[in-house]
């Protein structure tokens, strides 16, 4: 398979019009071939159209089809083989295990959805049975179940340009879901989202599918995937991105006629809490891992710990000194693009010259292009209280500590924090009391809570939440990560008494698809 340029719109390869992106190495700074011309209104409307044409034929497909397809997308990208790995390192700077990696997880979600397809529990059937001779009144018939919301366009993300991008966690949900799915490719990595998308069209074809059920478009977000998420057609909308964008997102999605849910993952500093009794027991190790932590992928991650709350003291003192230590060791990495290096230089910048933040260490200064340097800086509680503009997210390797004068002054950080995807404690038995205060507000705030782990590094099971209140995302009921993905491209419908051989085979009476249904209040066995 190679990389010709071109947008995937159902089973068509289509050169588009308007203007060319191309990738850069930001390793190198190297400008890579082919140019991939953006599309504009009338791909737009042609994916659209065709979406909508294979939606009501896709989502009533029977299970066992649905999750062959999913299968079939995920051995058909590792039947890509090198040239996507080599295509994705390039393309992003990435270093080659991670990707190899990242390739692992990407079809790993794909499996992961295909056997929650087959299990069929999403369908959330429900069966209050009708009870004609109920006093004072009779009960008539009542079902429910879940149907697929529509079209989706997922916006792919820059930091995993597998694993969130063109077959990644938001597609594989919504494709699970019985939802077709137009993709705009992030143009940080065209080369890697063609070969994706070839996988997919290619799986669409060899499971029969109607081609409408993906297609994936090239071109700027303002235009492209603004008319995108403007489209009558489009039902929902998944993002990974920056704050700025998916809030843009999320008003044109507000603004239409119909508006519709935007599932944006935006942005998160992670706050994690070491406690005084685990960081006087153990602040270096704590310090170790939180470095690790931070500099992991250059900090790219939304989830990487940008914020560390703790008393002051010695203990605190010892921590970041060690802290110091090891990121003063730290190489530089090659930052996912331009914009995003350019970005994180002006946060450090902005941290920097702040009156009230002290810088305590930076990492090795890089000689290639775009090279992140891993940073530290401290301040105190009073002075973050008093400028919000400290939360704001530094996507990068740097974080920021604040030093509390005690443990309500803790508690007073976490309160002030805006939404966030994690929050993590670093403690032991005796940090137990200060821990249970903390938590009550740590669950308004974060999406997971972790103890004496670190954020990065996202588990994707059937428990897991990666959400969290604005802006982390845009809303907070829901994960972009896990099985649970799934229910953001559902709604239920209630079936009031319809005659049995009208209604859908998972509400049948005779349960045909033998599914643990909810009935007359039991679920059945
Ligand atoms: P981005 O600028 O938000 O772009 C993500 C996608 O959204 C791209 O396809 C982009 O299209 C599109 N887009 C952006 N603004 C839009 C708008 N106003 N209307 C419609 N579409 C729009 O994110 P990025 O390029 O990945 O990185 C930029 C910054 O985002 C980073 O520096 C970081 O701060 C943040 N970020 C955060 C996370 C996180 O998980 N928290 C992850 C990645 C990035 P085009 O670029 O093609 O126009």
């Amino acid at each position: 398979m190679h990389c010709s340029g071109q947008m995937l719109i159902g089973q068509q390869a289509v050169t588009g019009s308007s203007a060319v992106i191309h990738a850069v190495n930001p390793a190198t700074g190297e400008q890579m071939e082919p140019p991939y011309p953006g599309g504009g209104a009338a791909e737009v409307e042609k994916a659209c159209q065709l979406a909508l044409a294979a939606f009501d034929d896709y989502r009533e497909l029977a299970l066992e089809d649905r999750a062959l397809f999913l299968e079939t997308i995920a051995n058909e990208i590792e039947a890509i083989g090198e040239v996507l790995i080599q295509r994705a390192v390039s393309e992003s700077g990435l270093p080659q295990a991670r990707i190899v990696s990242e390739r692992g997880r990407t079809c790993g979600q794909l499996r992961l959805f295909a056997s929650v397809v087959r299990a069929g529990e999403w369908l959330d059937v429900r069966i209050d049975p009708a009870i004609p001779d109920r006093q004072p009144m009779p009960r008539t018939d009542l079902r429910q179940r879940h149907i697929a919301l529509g079209p989706v366009a997922v916006f792919g993300a820059s930091n995993f340009p597998l694993a969130f991008s063109v077959a990644g966690g938001d597609t594989a949900s919504a494709l699970a879901a019985g939802c077709p799915v137009i993709v705009k490719a992030h143009s940080a990595h065209p080369g890697t989202s063609e070969l994706v998308g070839r996988a997919v069209q290619k799986a669409v074809s060899k499971c029969g599918l109607p081609e409408g059920v993906f297609s994936m478009l090239f071109g700027s977000g303002r235009d492209v995937g603004a008319a995108l998420v403007a489209d009558y057609r489009i039902k929902a909308v998944g993002f990974t991105g920056s704050r700025s964008g998916g809030t843009a997102l999320m008003q044109i999605a507000q603004q239409r006629k119909e508006p519709i849910p935007v599932y944006a993952e935006m942005s998160s500093i992670n706050p994690v809490f070491p406690l005084p009794s685990a960081l006087k027991a153990r602040g270096e190790t704590i310090a170790e891992g939180f470095v690790a932590s931070l500099n992991m992928g250059a900090g790219q991650f939304c989830t990487s710990p940008g914020l560390v709350v703790a008393e002051k003291g010695e203990a605190l003192d010892a921590f970041v000194s060690k802290a110091r230590d090891v990121l003063q060791q730290c190489a530089s990495q090659t930052m996912l693009t331009r914009g995003i290096y350019e970005a994180y230089q002006q946060g450090l910048d902005r941290l920097s010259s702040h009156a009230n933040v002290s810088e305590v260490a930076r990492g090795q200064v890089g000689d290639s292009p775009n090279q992140c340097q891993s940073a530290l800086f401290i301040t105190t509680a009073t002075d973050f209280l008093a400028d919000e503009a400290l939360q704001d997210e530094v996507f990068g390797s740097t974080s920021l500590v604040i030093e509390c004068t005690d443990s309500a002054e803790v508690k007073q950080i976490a309160e002030l924090l805006e939404g966030q995807l994690t929050a993590t404690l670093q403690m032991d038995d005796a940090d137990f009391d200060i821990a249970r205060q903390l938590l009550p507000t740590l669950e308004r705030k974060a999406g997971r809570i972790l103890v004496n782990g670190w954020p990065t590094g996202v588990e994707v099971g059937h428990a897991t939440i990666h959400g969290g209140p604005y802006p982390a995302t845009s809303d907070s009921r829901t994960t972009s990560v896990g099985s649970a993905a799934i229910f953001r491209f559902l709604r239920p419908v209630c079936y009031q008494a319809l005659p049995d051989r009208l209604l859908p085979g998972p509400l049948k009476e005779s349960n045909p698809m033998g599914l643990k249904r909810l009935y007359n209040g039991k679920r059945e066995t």
